[in-house]
């Protein structure tokens, strides 16, 4: 299986699910990469990224897809799961 395929197949609300970040109506949730205490974190469902808008954020500018954002989040809260 291609990498773009595994990709593609990750949809990124279940790889938020899995992180028990659930996105609020605005498709917003909070971002593990900072301390956020309100949603900062944008999902992209139609294209499987997120994105952050806070300027305290080291991922802050970056979109991301599901495979990074399993690569970078803290593990912290991985270990929770
Ligand atoms: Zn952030």
């Amino acid at each position: 299986m291609e990498i773009a395929e595994i990709i593609k197949s990750l949809s990124i609300l279940q790889v938020l699910e899995h992180y028990h970040l659930k996105p609020n109506r605005n498709k917003m949730v909070c971002c593990p990469f900072h301390d956020d205490k309100n949603p900062s974190r944008q999902v992209y469902a139609e294209t499987n990224t997120v994105f952050c808008f806070s300027g305290n954020c080291k991922m802050n500018g970056k979109k991301i897809d599901a495979i990074q954002f399993i690569q970078e989040v803290p593990g912290r809260i991985s270990r929770t799961v």
